[in-house]
């Protein structure tokens, strides 16, 4: 059993923002920045999905981006889980370039490239204290013991890794993604010891998605910027460009000549991503730059859940997470 890798809640939110905001916006760069951090992280992790598929899919089940609750309340995120009847796998994938040193004594890992030295924590701490996690919160669901063995996957087959010299060996820990299937195989081969049944895995796994959280950031409050910062209007969801004119019941874009009936529904989605997953007819109004009228027909139109009174009345959104 696989669980789709979905393209995070936080890169949709940034997809969402940097088409709303000016392009001389002075935090723009700030924006774009964050947002090319987030989609190499997840294009890494789409990759290490890639081999991990030469798995026999019938003896492992796998999930994705997994964020957890701890016994104290916060959360941790597991890129990728892999569960057996014998063992489970616990990888942390880091989509770096250039030449990684794992320094154990200062717990940093310290990247080289185009001259410059990048430090960062390190993900080996980072990984095992996961798999704490990740044991005491299967302990607490009365789930049997099962070894958890964690890995830090490289993602970029061209990033070399090393430690300092007189370190321990971390070989065991850190591997390249495409080394992925073998290195499971191996490990399979040294747990052969069924210690739960199939039916556990998938009572477990279910236990799994059903407590993972993803993370919801109000993007505007972690940028700190206003709503009136945010353009309104329709975008094209083609060429992105806003507004969209409304003719003869459709959507119009006069940069690509694109016409979308039901193009108002993308920027709903950006109204649920960027400022409230509910919206009254008022602020659909505002938001679609179009008339009372025909912001309550687009919306009656969705046939969305609702609360509130006839003149109140609060439409809920597709939460972004299941966009
Ligand atoms: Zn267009």
């Amino acid at each position: 059993m696989k669980i789709e890798r979905k393209v995070p809640l936080i890169i949709q939110k940034l997809d969402a923002l940097l088409r709303r905001i000016s392009p001389t916006h002075p935090k723009i760069q700030r924006i774009k920045e964050e947002l090319r951090k987030r989609s190499s992280g997840h294009r890494g992790e789409e990759s290490s999905d890639f081999h991990l598929s030469y798995l026999p899919e019938n003896r492992y089940f796998i999930l994705n981006g997994l964020r957890l609750p701890d016994e104290k309340g916060h959360f941790f995120q597991i890129d990728t889980l892999i569960l057996s009847t014998s063992v489970f796998l616990l990888l942390e994938v880091k989509n770096y370039s250039g030449m990684l040193t794992f320094d154990q004594n200062t717990k940093q890992l310290i990247r080289e490239i185009d001259d410059r030295e990048d430090i960062f924590p390190d993900p080996i701490t980072q990984v095992n204290r996961q798999q704490n996690q990740l044991s005491t919160l299967i302990q607490k669901a009365k789930f049997p013991q099962i070894p958890i063995i964690p890995f830090v996957v490289i993602s970029n087959p061209r990033t070399g890794f090393r430690t300092l010299s007189n370190q321990p060996d971390i070989t065991k820990k850190v591997l390249h993604a495409a080394t992925l299937p073998e290195r499971i195989e191996g490990i399979s081969l040294r747990f052969q010891k069924e210690i739960v049944s199939q039916k556990d895995v998938k009572r477990l796994s279910r236990l799994l998605i059903k407590k993972d959280t993803s993370l919801d950031t109000n993007i505007l409050e972690q940028f700190g910027l206003d709503q009136s910062e945010i353009t309104r209007g329709v975008h094209c969801p083609s060429c992105y460009k806003i507004p969209m004119m409304r003719l003869r019941g459709k959507w119009s874009c006069a940069y690509c000549e694109s016409i979308y009936k039901d193009a108002h529904i993308h920027t709903l989605y950006d109204y649920a991503l960027l400022i409230d997953t509910t919206i009254t007819n008022k602020q659909c109004t505002e938001f679609l730059q179009t008339s009372r009228s025909i912001a309550k027909g687009l919306l009656i139109s969705q046939n969305l859940p609702f609360t509130g009174s006839y003149k109140d009345r609060k439409y809920h959104l597709p939460s972004p997470n299941s966009l």
